[in-house]
């Protein structure tokens, strides 16, 4: 699974960047508030440094593009693959410790990279067989409405962490104590609610939002370049995400069969701002992250690589100081080894524990080699899924296996077609 979605990531033009595991806990409470603690594994280290196991990449990555990559030619494409820590509560796909593989466009974030990166991350779902939906908003529309009440930067902060965990109980609250009407509260309930093809349209019928509205610009856009991509997408205005450097496209992608329970989001993303706050210049930039560990949990291997092919060479000693078949067994393996992972006996075994222990392994072939296959320069192949062997010279037996583990490479990886599907 990694390695599909590395191929096609490194195919869209992106390439690998490593950070620590570790940062200082700073990167994270900087614009996300140090309500963020409670959420992460952090903690003093010797020398007194407030420290963090990071929560996610995106930062991390920044830091390092403003230490490193700056000079680089923009757009800046990179992807990542790294585990993280989350202090919460674990669940069914919700854990402790998880992986993430995510992208970052660093340098522009304009129609055309939001819709690549929307498009990628549609794209790899659907090369590993995944039924996903994509929603697409825009952070703009809430903040824009919000900006209009008498509220600080960091209420409207609060008020999008809320809306993004569903607790509206606790937005109405707080904005009532703020003296925004009952009206207009109901509003931006509706605004959140407002998902489909003509969300935005109804929201602007609705005046809840206003045409000159420069969010309603820059998602429309959007979503004409995301229909040259041909990818299927639902209008969802209610998509606030929970941190608060998310300052344009917003989109969430959700497994569609049913597989996850209530954990189902495999993937989030959108255009953001955080170098400036880092000390850096102002880029805009556009990224996304994977939930790696969700979609191991619904993909279905295919059958071919779930029979991965494997051999074992088994020397077939006259006693346990025969050195000869050593030797031989070890120089066929190596032959093997360019193409085929290939085990060989490390414990002196007779030749029937040898076998049980390939079968144990599911292995494909076992290469057997004794005294007498020795002086003639043959081996006795024997296929362990039919029980069939015959004696062939060393040469010939290589070549065999290696037919084989072609045809079945060809067999696992089939020309990868992007489907497009109806609009939803
Ligand atoms: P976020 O950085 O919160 O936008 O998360 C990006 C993706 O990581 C989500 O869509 C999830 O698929 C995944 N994810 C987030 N938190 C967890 C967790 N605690 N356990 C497993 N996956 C997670």
């Amino acid at each position: 699974m990694e390695e599909r979605i590395r191929t096609i990531t490194e195919r869209w033009g992106y390439e690998e960047i490593r950070t620590p595991t570790f940062e200082r806990a700073e990167l994270f409470t900087l614009k996300s508030g140090q309500e963020i603690l409670k959420e992460m594994y952090e903690f003093e280290d010797k020398s007194g440094r407030h420290l963090a196991l990071r929560p996610e990449l995106t930062a991390p990555v920044i830091r390092l593009y403003l230490n490193a990559l700056k000079m680089s030619p923009k757009p800046t494409k990179v992807y990542y693959f790294g585990n993280c820590f989350r202090y919460e509560e674990p669940q069914k796909a919700r854990y402790r410790e998880f992986w993430q593989f995510g992208t970052e466009i660093i340098g522009t974030d304009t129609a055309e990279a939001q819709a690549e990166l929307i498009a990628l991350a549609f794209t790899i779902l659907t090369a590993l067989g995944i039924e996903a939906e994509l929603h697409v908003g825009h952070v703009g529309l809430i903040r824009e409405v919000l900006r209009e009440k008498p509220l600080t930067e960091e209420e409207i902060n609060t008020v999008m962490r809320l809306i993004d965990k569903d607790q509206r109980d606790a937005v109405i609250a707080l904005l009532t104590e703020r003296n925004v009407t009952r009206q207009d509260i109901d509003k931006l309930l509706y605004l959140i609610d407002l998902t489909g093809r003509d969300a935005l349209q109804e929201a602007l019928d609705r005046e809840l939002i206003t045409a000159a509205s420069a969010a309603v610009r820059e998602l429309e856009q959007l979503l004409e370049i995301l229909g040259y991509y041909g990818i299927p997408y639902i209008l969802n205005l209610g998509i606030a995400r929970g941190l608060d450097y998310y300052t344009g496209m917003v989109f969430e992608i959700y497994e569609a069969g049913g597989k996850l329970g209530a954990q189902n989001q495999l993937c989030g993303g959108g255009s953001y701002r955080l170098a400036a706050l880092f000390g850096g210049d102002d880029v805009p930039s556009t990224g996304f992250a994977f939930g790696f560990d969700r979609l191991a949990e619904i993909y279905t291997v295919p059958a071919a690589a779930l029979t991965r092919q494997r051999v074992i060479v088994v020397p077939v000693r006259r006693d346990p100081a025969d050195r000869e078949v050593v030797r031989e067994a070890i120089r066929i393996a190596s032959l093997l080894r360019a193409f085929v992972p290939t085990h060989i006996d490390l414990m002196t075994r007779s030749i029937s524990a040898q076998l049980k222990y390939a079968n144990a392994l599911s292995s494909s072939f076992a290469v057997m080699v004794g005294t007498d296959e020795l002086r003639e320069g043959v081996v006795t192949l024997r296929n362990l899924s039919t029980g069939e062997q015959e004696r062939l010279s060393v040469e010939a037996c290589v070549a065999r296996i290696k037919n084989y583990c072609n045809l079945f490479e060809l067999a696992d990886k089939p020309a990868y077609k992007p489907e497009v599907r109806e609009e939803a």
